[in-house]
């Protein structure tokens, strides 16, 4: 029997803040559970999964690089927003049976909702076309957005991406649009830019036209830590903007796939403060 009951599982895994954020779940919950960190090797992935639920194991959660995989395991057995974002981050069994499910888009619009950030008829700018972009476009537009632009480096990728979601959505011809990262139609006031590439990872930034930064555009970073992100700090340097990284929409996936393994909802707003302490006081 492995001594936990839900784990997060990846390569490398070691930074995962998960495990803290669904034990202050189950204790705000009441909820008794034990949740691990499992690092399988690329070659040990399918059989790790296979592994924890025959031990007993009840749920996983899936990160990089493995989403993808995921997703191939929990065939048929895919929720409509896995089968949208083509990748997984939530596993469980029922009726014997790998069931997934992806939480990411869920977790944005919760985090976006709490900020007060998503009115109908809003226009949204994305950068990045990758497995966080994929994930967020379905919950997004099911808000009610005026216009979803997807801005890629690579412009293909995003062409892609419109180009599937179209065919499942034919009503959102117009309204979602890819782009280059130099497409003139960037130069616009945009209501929300949310930065879904993994640029501020290697410290860069994506540059913008000042155009793009009205005064009451608010700036989303999906990536967090300690500091601000490189992409907040470029942006916090055009005007005083309202802005936020993703620590909020890390929260409020887990709690999304809380809720889809223990059918209760957790509040999110005293967990994120206590994580951001954590980051905070590691890096100290
Ligand atoms: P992928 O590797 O799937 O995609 C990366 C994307 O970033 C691509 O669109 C790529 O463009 C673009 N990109 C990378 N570097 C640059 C650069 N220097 N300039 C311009 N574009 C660049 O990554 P994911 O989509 O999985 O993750 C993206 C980010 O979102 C990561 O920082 C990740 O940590 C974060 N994330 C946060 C979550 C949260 O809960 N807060 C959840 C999921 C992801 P191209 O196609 O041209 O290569």
């Amino acid at each position: 029997q492995p001594e936990y009951d839900f784990a997060v599982i990846g390569h490398p895994i070691s930074h995962s803040r998960s495990p803290d954020i669904h034990a202050e779940f189950a204790r705000q919950t009441g909820i008794s559970m034990q949740y691990g960190r499992i690092d399988a090797e690329p070659d040990q992935f399918e059989e790790t999964v296979r592994q924890f639920f025959a031990n007993g194991g009840r749920g996983l959660n899936i990160t990089v690089p493995y989403k993808e995989r995921a997703f191939d395991m929990a065939q048929p057995h895919l929720s409509q927003r896995a089968r949208e974002a083509g990748a997984v981050n939530t596993l469980w069994v029922k009726d014997a049976m790998i069931h997934g499910c992806n939480t990411d888009g869920v977790g944005l619009v919760r985090d976006l909702n709490r900020l007060g950030t998503l009115r109908p008829g809003i226009k949204i700018l994305i950068l990045g076309a990758g497995g966080a972009a994929r994930g967020v476009v379905g919950p997004l537009r099911e808000q009610g957005c005026g216009l979803l632009m997807i801005a890629n480096r690579t412009f293909s990728k995003a062409d892609t991406l419109v180009k599937e979601h179209i065919a499942l959505h034919p009503q959102d011809t117009g309204v979602i649009t890819a782009c280059s990262l130099n497409d003139p139609r960037l130069e616009q006031d945009w209501d929300l830019i949310i930065n879904a590439t993994s640029s501020s990872l290697g410290g860069a930034t994506i540059e913008l036209p000042d155009m793009a930064f009205g005064n009451d555009t608010f700036i989303y970073d999906m990536m967090y830590g300690a500091k601000p992100t490189p992409f907040l700090d470029y942006a916090a340097r055009h005007r005083k903007l309202a802005m936020a990284d993703g620590l909020g929409m890390l929260v409020c996936q887990a709690a999304e796939s809380f809720r889809i393994w223990h059918g209760i909802e957790p509040a999110v707003d005293a967990v994120i403060e206590q994580i951001r302490m954590q980051l905070v006081a590691h890096v100290r």
